[in-house]
């Protein structure tokens, strides 16, 4: 609010009082005090206004040999493996551990009312580090302001999202940490506000490049983790496999060594682990809030861990899925935006950008969207992560657009309506279990609104929404027990289904399988026919024991015909296949194209020609080849006379 007094040279105005000689009244005056006199009263006189003073601060490159930059937020394997990553670029980084119920206290002592608990306990979490430093390890606070930063993500919203940094800040300062520096992914370097020299966090292509390769080697860790951990035959062999595993990834990291080489070092020893699974387990598919159903500590009650002990399968979201969304994002409203080309000046806005921008932004999302994808395959194959398909962004689009508007974002948007559906319909798991903290804006609205007409539409969905607020374990977990045991009711059926379809004992099975260890390697996956892993891998044996060779090779020659012809079916009748997808994508480049070329194409033509004709001209008349040709033409007639000739 603008505060200052008017200022305006005063104009002065006299007003006449019957039988009297009419005094001088300066009426702005009258009124000038009269206002100061209100502002005073209510206490609107200028004051100066606050700064935060915590915002946009950095370290210098003199001063990055001494900082210790902290992370988290993640799990354990990301957090670790992108720590190694950061600290091959020179950095000093260490990984905070897992959010626990002490980081909630902090946080909500020294937080604001009214956060989700992602807030308190990532701010709680940071902050209890620091104190521990203070207390435990006899540092000074300015020691620690001084040689400690926090790096984290930020974002703009539209939930309590674009509040964490502020929060970061304020619990930072109210806990005596004043001038701590949390600096954000997206400050991307710059100069330090207090001394104008370059900041020290350099945030070139090895920085991204190291983090996406730890970012992805964690979700091939983790991935492999929750496939084999609920069937291992010796309790504890994963997270050994685990442990040793993040450690060769984290020393190919930090030494610049091949990581692809690391993961199939790593995929050797999870092959050794023992299986059986040969017993009917529910696949329970993880969606909601990113951070809640991302955490392993008590953010959500280590629920990935309660599933499995439980006796479920987890199917967790991975953090490159996430990346994917952020880009798909990026895409769609590059394309709902793209004739705004005046007066959108938000960040990603096109104001300023000519007719070439959107088309051109657009490629380069689809470019990073492959290349995100490849190279998590190419991850997951050199790790053994075999058979997992990266949700595809614009099918979830599509599916989750007529219950949730594509445009409404915060937590995961629409995914989390479009994978329930696709988990439903392609039968992807025995149930969903949607988590999110207590008051999450975005999330809550979809599980409490939205998804309850999806199960309606969608008879025989085991879908269970929770909250975690840090202070309800029982309430929660005994929620989830209950959905669970429905979903552990399924794939019971589903296991005996598989087992009657094909005449099969169980004891057929296993004996088949000690004959056959490729079947019961762990790494092993069964092609998905069921919502359970065992009756997948009961419908994938059956045919090998009931079934000669020949027979084998003709079914599977029958399959890829049918499954060649589907494909043709998919893509001729405009399907929603991944085929309809690139042509639909092509299309709309073309159309866009197209309608370049018919704007500016003739005088764009026109230049390229001019350009390319003077270019052309300029190089040949330079090429010693070209003088030494003249020359010798001007010399020597006879040549001249051949050549035309020849020509
Ligand atoms: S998505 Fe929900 S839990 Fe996450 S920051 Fe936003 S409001 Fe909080």
């Amino acid at each position: 609010m603008n505060t200052a007094s008017p200022t305006a040279t005063p104009i002065k105005k006299s007003l006449p009082i019957a039988g009297q000689a009419p005094p001088v009244l300066d009426i702005d005056a009258e009124l000038r005090a009269f206002e100061a006199e209100e502002r005073a009263r209510l206490g609107l006189d200028p004051t100066e206004q606050w700064v935060e003073e915590m915002a946009n601060l950095t370290f210098t490159k003199s001063e990055r040999s001494k900082i210790t930059m902290l992370i988290g937020g993640l799990t354990l394997a990301h957090d670790y493996l992108v720590s190694g990553g950061l600290k091959s670029c020179g950095y000093d980084v260490v990984a905070l551990d897992a959010p626990d119920y002490d980081s909630l206290r902090v946080g909500k002592e020294f937080g604001n009312r009214a956060q989700c608990n992602p807030t308190y306990f990532t701010v709680g979490n940071l902050v209890k580090v620091l104190i521990h430093l203070r207390d435990k390890k006899g540092l000074s606070t300015e020691e620690i302001i001084d040689r400690y930063v926090f790096l984290t993500a930020g974002a703009c919203g539209p939930c309590r999202f674009g509040m964490y940094t502020t929060e970061y800040r304020k619990a930072l300062r109210d806990a005596g940490f004043d001038g701590f520096r949390v600096m954000l992914f997206q400050q991307q370097g710059g100069l330090s506000q207090a001394t104008g020299e370059a900041s020290g966090l350099e945030m070139n292509p090895a920085f991204f490049i190291n983090m996406l390769k730890g970012l992805v080697a964690g979700d091939i860790i983790n991935g492999l983790g929750y496939r084999i951990r609920p069937y291992e035959v010796v309790p504890g062999a994963t997270d050994e496999v685990i442990e040793q595993a993040k450690r060769i990834c984290y020393d190919a990291l930090l030494n610049k060594r091949s990581i692809l080489a690391a993961l199939m070092q790593t995929k050797r020893l999870f092959s050794q682990i023992q299986v059986d699974r040969t017993q009917p387990k529910p696949r329970t598919a993880i969606i909601g809030e990113f951070w809640a159903m991302t955490t392993e500590g008590d953010g959500n009650y280590r629920l990935q861990r309660f599933i499995e002990h439980e006796g479920a399968e987890s199917d967790i979201q991975f953090v490159t899925a996430w990346l994917l969304y952020n880009i798909w994002e990026v895409a769609y409203d590059t394309q709902e935006r793209k004739l705004l080309r005046q007066h959108d000046t938000a960040k990603l806005g096109m104001a300023g950008s000519n007719e070439y921008t959107a088309l051109t932004r657009k490629l380069s999302l689809w470019a990073a969207d492959k290349g995100l994808r490849t190279a998590f395959h190419v991850f997951a194959y050199a790790g053994g992560f075999y058979d997992y398909h990266l949700p595809e962004m614009d099918e979830i689009a599509e599916i989750a657009a007529p219950y949730y508007d594509n445009n409404l974002r915060g937590g995961e948007g629409h995914m989390e309506v479009g994978k329930l559906i696709l988990n439903v319909v392609h039968n992807k798991a025995s149930m969903t279990l949607s988590v999110k903290p207590f008051g999450c804006m975005p999330s809550s609205s979809v599980s409490d609104g939205v998804q309850s007409l999806i199960t309606e539409r969608y008879p025989g969905t085991i879908y269970c929404a929770v909250e975690t607020s840090g202070d309800g374990a029982v309430n929660f977990q005994s929620r989830v027990q209950m959905y669970l045991f429905k979903a552990k009711k399924v794939a019971e059926a589903e296991f005996e289904k598989a087992l009657s379809d094909h005449g099969l004992a169980v004891e057929q099975v296993r004996a088949f399988l000690n004959k056959n260890p490729r079947f019961a390697n762990a790494l092993h996956k069964p092609p998905r026919t069921t919502g359970s892993t065992p009756a997948d891998l009961i419908n994938e044996v059956a045919e090998y024991i009931k079934l000669s060779t020949a027979e084998r090779t003709r079914l599977k020659a029958e399959r890829a015909w049918q499954g060649a012809s589907d494909w043709l079916r998919a893509a001729v009748t405009g399907a929603p296949t991944s085929a309809e997808r690139t042509m639909k994508l092509g299309r709309e480049f073309a159309a866009e194209l197209a309608e370049i070329a018919r704007d500016h194409g003739p005088e764009l033509a026109r230049k390229a020609a001019q350009k390319g004709l003077d270019q052309a001209m300029a190089t040949v008349t330079n090429l010693p080849l070209a003088k030494q040709v003249q020359s010798f033409l001007g010399q020597n007639k006879l040549g001249q006379s051949k050549l035309r000739r020849a020509g």
